[in-house]
């Protein structure tokens, strides 16, 4: 078979003229069968090895003179083929040297977050850029409280771009992204990929919000009700679905075993206000919410109110430190499930 042409082409941006060493990636040329383009960025090792540790130590291995056959050099420089995405090599690497206009500069709540950063989550991680790679975790960690303040502070931004939507109009799904609570799977498949078990529980609790109809591409193409939540449910695996499933069963048993408690202890009279009440068509749903809120609009007398109140705040922090037991999860740190 026929070797394949190799034509050299520099990468814009990364092109130094005092480069002392090029990294490359190869790609087939879509506009002819016989010709590979190796995509060079001319770059510095003391930049590269200030960054990485597996950079670092790839250039302290002694090099054997220029035109030995065990290394390829281009216009006198070593090179290093990079077997990684182009776009992910240069997003790394614009991390190292335009830090101000990369990839790195993350919007709060933006749904697209997880999969814009996966590619630079990986590469990070496997060049052993340990910092961008603590920093990137960190941002997409913030998206998904860890406590239960937090997890009201955000619903509650949430719940006023739902009321007021007119803020967010024209449809504009850069900035409606920007305003919407996180989109959960696309977190979720990045949490269980790079073992971030803290973004889990947060947002295993989101989607089990989420009708099963409400899509995240429909609903960006406005086929959703604009105040809905929305999921990439195609990227949930089997193993999610269940624990998915079984967290809904659970959060229904334990707000249904609230309900009969309240029955058993109000008063008489308050007993059949309560019955009357429909409020609790769809508690399973969003129990945190129903607890905080919804609790205290019933008729019922000083006593029954006061004491169901205070029931209800408890049990929404149990069910909050249940959440990785409720839904199946690994134990993460800052949950302490022996709370209760
Ligand atoms: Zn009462």
């Amino acid at each position: 078979m026929k070797k394949p042409t190799v034509v050299y082409k520099n990468v814009e941006n990364f092109s130094f003229d005092n480069a002392d060493v090029i990294l490359y990636v190869q790609q087939n040329n879509p506009d002819d069968d016989h010709t590979v383009v190796n995509h060079l960025f001319r770059v510095h090792k003391a930049i590269l090895s200030l960054h990485s540790h597996a950079f670092e130590s790839m250039f302290l291995v002694p090099m054997p003179p220029v035109g030995s056959h065990s290394q390829q050099f281009h216009d006198g420089l070593l090179m290093f083929r990079m077997y990684d995405e182009l776009k992910d090599v240069t997003d790394l690497l614009q991390t190292f040297y335009y830090p101000c206009s990369s990839a790195i500069i993350i919007p709060p709540h933006a749904s697209d977050t997880p999969i814009r950063l996966r590619g630079l989550l990986n590469i990070a991680h496997k060049y052993q850029v340990n910092q961008l790679y603590e920093h990137i975790v960190t941002f997409i960690k913030a998206d998904w409280p860890q406590t239960l303040p937090r997890w009201d502070f955000l619903d509650d931004i949430d719940r006023q771009r739902m009321l007021e939507p007119q803020t967010t109009l024209p449809w504009d799904p850069v900035l409606d992204d920007e305003q919407k609570m996180s989109e959960p799977a696309a977190a979720i498949h990045i949490a269980r990929e790079f073992d971030i078990p803290e973004v889990l529980p947060a947002a295993f609790y989101h989607l089990a919000r989420i009708e099963i109809s409400c899509d995240y591409d429909e609903a960006r193409q406005d086929l959703c009700p604009r105040s809905e939540h929305a999921a990439r449910w195609g990227m949930l695996t089997p193993e999610d679905m269940n624990c998915l499933m079984r967290g809904k069963e659970e959060i229904a048993s334990i707000m249904g075993h609230f309900v009969n408690q309240t029955r058993s202890k109000c008063c008489h009279p308050c007993k059949s206000s309560w019955e009357e009440t429909l409020f609790m068509t769809n508690y399973g749903r969003d129990p945190l919410e129903v607890l905080r809120r919804f609790i205290r609009r019933y008729e019922l007398c000083d006593v029954c109110r006061e004491s169901l109140a205070t029931r209800a705040m408890v049990k929404r922090e149990e069910i909050w430190f249940k959440l990785p037991e409720i839904f199946h999860l690994p134990v993460v740190p800052p949950w302490c499930t022996d709370h209760f």
